[in-house]
C-alpha cells in the first residue's frame, strides 16, 4: 500500500513539474529578435564556461559579476562564492619577490582607475586555501556603458608557470655559459693586444694585419657575451635598478655632450626640449624673451636609462652615413618623451614588428657589414618596460628613423615625496 502511493505522488509530481513548466514556457514566449538575442546571450555564457583561460568580468567598483569555471580553478574559490566579492581578495596577486600587488600594480585595478587596457604577465597568484602559487598572463579591458562612461572590466587570465619556468632555466643557462666564456675571450683580447703592441712584439705587416682582424672578432665575441648576460639579467629580473628620480632635460643635455665624443662620422648631434626646442614664453611685464625648460621628472635608474640612450644612440650612428641625429624630449601630464632621431637607412616596414625581438638583424647589405648582436633593442625595450614604459619605432627607407620612449611622468609632488626617501617611499608614477 505505502509502495503503491509513493508511486502514485510521484507521478502527480512529475505531471505537476511538467504543467508548470508549460505554463513558464507559454509566459516567457519570446518574439524572434528576443530568442536571437537571448541565444546569443547563453551562447556566450557556454563559451565562457567551456575555455580554457581564467574570464572575469568586475562592475566598476571591482566587484566580481561573473567567473567562469577555468578563473575559479586558477583562483581556488567556487563560483557560488566568488561573484559578489571584491577582486582583490578572490585574486591575491603579489610580485616575483612575493611583495602583495597594490593597486597600482594590479592590472584590473588600473583598468578600472584610468578605463585603459592593460596587461601584465609576472602577477603570482597565491590560490585560496593553500600556498599553491602560479605565475599569471593576465589582460585587462574596460567595458563601458551606452554613455561611453567606464562600467567596469574583463579580465582574461592564464596560468604561464611552466612557461616562466622554462624561460628561467634558459636564462639561467645562457647566464653562467655567457659568464663563464666572458673570461677567456677577455684574456685571447689581451693577448692579442700585446702581440699587436710594437713594444711588447715584433711581427711583420701580415701577421699584424691577421691579429688586427682577429682583435676586432674577439672584441665582437665579448660584447656578444656581455648582450648574453644583460639580457638573461634583464629577464630573470637580476639586472640591478636602484630608481631615483631623474630629471630628465638636465640628463639628456649632459649625457649628449658625451656621445657627441663618440661620433667619428660626419653627422652632427643636437639636443631639443619642447616640441620645437626650448618652450618660449613672451614675459607679460618686460615683453622681453624668457626660456622655459620644463621640469621632466621620472623614476628610474639612471645607469639603466643611460644604456638605452646610448644603445639607440649608437644604433643611429651605426646605421647612419652623414646628416643629423637628434635627442629629443617631450612630453605631457602622465607622459615623458624621449626620442632619437636619425638621417640614416631607415628601416624596412616589414622588419618594424620584430626588431624589439631576441636577436633580430634586419638583413642588408649593412648590418653584414656592421657588427652587432641583435640583442641591443631587446634589452633596451625590456629596460624601459620594467619602467613601465613603452618603445617604439617610426621609419622611412632612405630618409631615417625616429625611436619614441614613453615613461610615466612623475608630478612635482611625486618628484619631492621620493626625492625624500627613494628607499621607503611606495608612490609609483601612474602607469601607460
Ligand atoms: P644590433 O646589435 O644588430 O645593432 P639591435 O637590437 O640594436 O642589434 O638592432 C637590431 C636591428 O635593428 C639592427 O641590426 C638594425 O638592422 C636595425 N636598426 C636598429 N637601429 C637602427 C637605426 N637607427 N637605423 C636603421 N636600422 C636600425
Amino acid at each position: 500500500m505505502i509502495v503503491w502511493i509513493i508511486i502514485i505522488g510521484g507521478l502527480i509530481s512529475i505531471s505537476l513539474a511538467t504543467y508548470l513548466k508549460f505554463q513558464a514556457a507559454k509566459k516567457t514566449e519570446l518574439s524572434p529578435a528576443e530568442e536571437a538575442t537571448s541565444g546569443q546571450k547563453s551562447s556566450s555564457s557556454t563559451v565562457l564556461e567551456a575555455v580554457s583561460d581564467g574570464v572575469v568580468i568586475l562592475d566598476s567598483k571591482g566587484v566580481i559579476k561573473m567567473i567562469n569555471p577555468a578563473a575559479c580553478a586558477l583562483s581556488g574559490w567556487q563560483q557560488k562564492d566568488a561573484i559578489g566579492i571584491d577582486h582583490r581578495s578572490v585574486f591575491k596577486l603579489s610580485n616575483e619577490k612575493g611583495k602583495p600587488y597594490e593597486d597600482s600594480d594590479n592590472p584590473l585595478s588600473r583598468t578600472l582607475a584610468d578605463g585603459k587596457t592593460h596587461r601584465d604577465s609576472n602577477a603570482v597568484l597565491t590560490e585560496n586555501g593553500s600556498n599553491k602559487s602560479i605565475v599569471l598572463s593576465m589582460s585587462v579591458s574596460p567595458l563601458f556603458d551606452s554613455e561611453q562612461e567606464i562600467n567596469g572590466a574583463i579580465g582574461i587570465l592564464r596560468d604561464i608557470s611552466q612557461e616562466k619556468q622554462a624561460e628561467k632555466q634558459r636564462a639561467e643557462f645562457i647566464s653562467t655559459a655567457s659568464h663563464e666564456m666572458r673570461t677567456p675571450v677577455a684574456s685571447i683580447e689581451g693577448y692579442l693586444a700585446l702581440a699587436m703592441n710594437p713594444k711588447v712584439s715584433s711581427i711583420d705587416d701580415k701577421a699584424r694585419s691577421y691579429l688586427v682582424k682577429a682583435h676586432a672578432a674577439t672584441q665582437h665575441l665579448g660584447s656578444l657575451f656581455q648582450d648574453l648576460l644583460t639580457s638573461a639579467k634583464v629577464e630573470d629580473g637580476r639586472l640591478t635598478n636602484h630608481p631615483s628620480v631623474v630629471e630628465m632635460s638636465s640628463f639628456l643635455t649632459s649625457l649628449t655632450e658625451d656621445l657627441k665624443f663618440v661620433v667619428k662620422k660626419n653627422i652632427a648631434v643636437e639636443f631639443v626640449v619642447g616640441n620645437n626646442g626650448a618652450l618660449i614664453k613672451p614675459q607679460e611685464d618686460t615683453g622681453s624673451i624668457r626660456v622655459v625648460q620644463p621640469i621632466y621628472n621620472i623614476y628610474a635608474d639612471p645607469e639603466r636609462i643611460r644604456e638605452v640612450v646610448t644603445n639607440l644612440f649608437d644604433n643611429a650612428v651605426k646605421y647612419t652615413e652623414s646628416g643629423k641625429i637628434t635627442i629629443g624630449l617631450t612630453g605631457d601630464n602622465d607622459i615623458v618623451q624621449l626620442y632619437i632621431k636619425d638621417t640614416g637607412k631607415g628601416i624596412p616596414s616589414d622588419d618594424i614588428p620584430h626588431l624589439f625581438q631576441k636577436f633580430y638583424r634586419v638583413d642588408s647589405s649593412d648590418t653584414r657589414t656592421e657588427s652587432g648582436t641583435g640583442l641591443g633593442l631587446f634589452i633596451t625595450r625590456k629596460i624601459i618596460e620594467m619602467y613601465r614604459g613603452r618603445i617604439w619605432v617610426e621609419s622611412k627607407v632612405g630618409q631615417g628613423s625616429t625611436f619614441y620612449i614613453n615613461i610615466p611622468r612623475l608630478n612635482n609632488q611625486q618628484a619631492a615625496e621620493l626625492s625624500g626617501n627613494s628607499a621607503t617611499k611606495t608612490i609609483k608614477p601612474t602607469a601607460q
